[in-house]
């Protein structure tokens, strides 16, 4: 079930509840690495940032869009 809240998704995947925001390209002004597929996301390159919907946000991760979408439907490693 998704719902949207000022900009924020909360999610909830097959490793748990996450809460996701699109970042545009121009508020891409670091280069983060995705733990999707562990390649550099650049400047510039619109993405997503998700964390745990409790906590600090200190958990906050960057990935590539396409390696999010690729994450929610399924799960990195599958279990069977
Ligand atoms: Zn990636």
């Amino acid at each position: 079930m998704l719902r949207i809240t000022g900009g924020q998704r909360r999610e909830t995947g097959p490793d748990g509840e996450w809460v996701t925001r699109r970042i545009p390209g121009a508020a891409a002004t670091k280069v983060y690495r995705c733990p999707g597929c562990a390649q550099e996301i650049p400047v510039g390159m619109p993405h997503i940032v998700a964390w745990r919907p409790y906590g600090d946000g200190g958990d906050r991760r960057h990935w590539h869009s396409s390696c999010w979408d690729r994450r929610s439907h399924r799960a990195p490693r599958p279990p069977r």
